[in-house]
């Protein structure tokens, strides 16, 4: 009888123990009899692929007053003045160093591809070989996984701090824009197959698909949003008024050679070229609707153990590579992003409740005006061609008695040596960075070849050498860093693209709103490497174990 006591006695205060870990995480607010959580219950990562800081304010005038945008203008703190801190500004390294707070010497994400100086063979950030593609029968979308990075993410310590309670999740039409914010202990990642117009995962998360995406994948959401085309959501004449003209020769054509201008009908697409998607706003409609699903089918944000969802919008990527800042299509795409993520929030307000939930929005890297935009009002800049760098190298070294095989690859401002080459030739490492660095020097285009390993004493300004350094990953970038000069472009006479350290590929927005957050400007110079620490700072939990960036205070109550 008195076992029998004690039994009950102790399931009590196991009990009790229990209900008062659940209090203790809850805050009576003055204002009002609801309760709200002392730590947000879901973390929101949003990365807009290629948002330049300034379209926050240039579209402004146009984001709605109840819109997305203006709910972090409203309630949350805008932080002005955050740039990249590293070599090159491209997306998987961008979406590695916001959940890392870390930069490629470390995390290891060293570009989009690289070389791999130790395999001798050309890279793809998140490819993995011993993994399946899941909800496909496009072998190759889908053997992918967070392999390649090297230190922990936020999600990553979210699990660790929660016993590996924390449900992490990464949702993007990129594979590395779900992967790699997911990261290692996610518990999935869902990126867009463009053959099949599924979401897809691979067996690194699980053998098959949860049924929400399965269900989700039914209802063959990118045939209804094709058979809206896209049209303008304003007067022809404010876009008129605020970008660049609609139809110019150096924008690209991605909906077919006649498709020149608004309104683009996308019904032909319908059933069969699911790629067309992602360069139209209904691809950011695809991934909110499945990150929707993700958060009530999953439960998430639903106890007091913090959730990270991790969403990436990378339309607004592809619709900037081929038409540019300054063009319609850009502008139209933010105006209906303001609309999805307005939608968003209302649905996490309802779901998750108002108080429960904190959401940070960036970008992975901005973009350059396109070249022959620049060139029509006398801007500097132009096209460069790193495939026509690495002929040009090959033929001198040609004509000097050598190889062009002593250039293993040219790729996102590297160029690697072929190191066993280069032994087997005794061809000494000074004297070919001589003979490449000269020639290239001696471009319109290039502002300085900087031999990686001794970044840290080329002769350019700190702040940028800095960044240079933080780029090199002895194992997986190149041995000569390209800088080019301002507005130089790496591509085609249509279309334009990202990379560089200018202001314009490295000022990125960051905006907070939620469960935490103080309302506020910060103006002074941050970095993305703060992000990280900063949600972990919220959290009371230990940062990511590459992180170099510091908590930005201002923003945190
Ligand atoms: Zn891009």
């Amino acid at each position: 009888m008195r076992y029998l006591l004690l039994i009950c006695l102790s399931f009590f205060s196991l009990f009790s123990n229990a209900q008062k870990k659940e209090h203790s995480n809850l805050v009576k607010t003055s204002t009002s009899k609801q309760t709200t959580a002392i730590k947000p219950k879901l973390v929101i990562g949003i990365v807009v692929d290629q948002m330049r800081w300034d379209y926050v304010n240039r579209f402004k005038p146009f984001f709605k007053t109840a819109g997305g945008f203006q709910r972090f203008i409203n309630e949350g703190a805008t932080v002005d003045n955050t740039l990249i801190p590293y070599l090159p500004t491209v997306t998987a390294c961008g979406h590695a160093c916001v959940y890392t707070g870390s930069v490629p010497a470390l995390h290891g994400i060293a570009g989009n591809e690289w070389y791999d100086n130790v395999k001798q063979k050309k890279v793809y950030c998140v490819d993995d070989a011993n993994v399946q593609t899941v909800g496909s029968s496009n072998n190759s979308a889908g053997q992918m996984s967070p392999l390649n990075v090297w230190t922990t993410t936020l999600g990553d310590e979210f699990k660790l701090a929660s016993n590996f309670k924390s449900k992490v999740i990464g949702i993007s039409l990129k594979d590395r824009g779900a992967i790699i914010p997911a990261g290692h202990s996610a518990n999935g990642a869902f990126w867009y197959d463009s053959k099949s117009g599924n979401f897809i995962s691979s067996t690194y998360y699980g053998k098959t698909l949860p049924t929400w995406v399965s269900n989700y994948n039914n209802l063959h959401r990118p045939d209804s949003l094709y058979n809206l085309d896209w049209n303008l959501s304003l007067a022809a004449s404010v876009y008129e008024a605020n970008c660049d003209k609609d139809e110019n020769t150096y924008e690209s054509t991605p909906f077919g050679k006649e498709a020149k201008h608004f309104p683009y009908a996308l019904k032909s697409f319908i059933g069969k070229d699911y790629g067309k998607i992602s360069t139209t706003p209904y691809g950011n409609s695809l991934v909110e609707e499945l990150a929707k699903q993700a958060i009530s089918n999953e439960a998430m944000g639903a106890d007091d153990i913090t959730d990270l969802l991790a969403v990436s919008f990378s339309s607004p990527d592809y619709i900037g590579h081929s038409f540019g800042p300054d063009s319609w299509e850009t502008m139209d795409g933010y105006i209906k992003l303001d609309e999805v993520l307005a939608d968003f929030f209302t649905y996490l307000d309802k779901q998750v409740g108002k108080d429960n939930y904190t959401v940070f929005l960036t970008a992975d890297h901005a973009v350059a005006n396109i070249p022959a935009f620049n060139s029509k009002h006398q801007i500097p800049g132009g096209l460069s061609n790193e495939t026509a760098m690495k002929n040009d190298i090959g033929n001198m070294l040609s004509t000097k008695g050598l190889t062009a095989n002593l250039i293993s690859f040219i790729g996102e401002g590297n160029i690697y040596f072929n190191h066993p080459l280069m032994d087997s030739l005794h061809v000494n490492q000074e004297k070919l960075v001589d003979l490449v660095s000269s020639l290239l020097e001696r471009k319109p285009e290039v502002l300085q070849i900087v031999e990686a390993r001794h970044a840290a004493t080329a002769a350019i300004p700190a702040s940028l050498r800095e960044r240079i350094v933080n780029g090199y990953n002895a194992q997986r970038s190149g041995d000569l860093v390209i800088i080019n000069k301002s507005g130089y472009v790496d591509g085609f006479a249509t279309g334009t693209s990202h990379g560089t350290l200018y202001n314009y590929d490295a000022h990125i927005p960051l905006l907070f709103f939620g469960n935490g957050i103080k309302k506020g400007a910060v103006h002074r110079e941050t970095y993305m490497t703060d992000i990280a620490p900063t949600i972990t700072a919220l959290m009371g939990i230990q940062m990511p174990s590459g992180s170099i960036g510091k908590p930005i205070t201002e923003v945190l109550q």
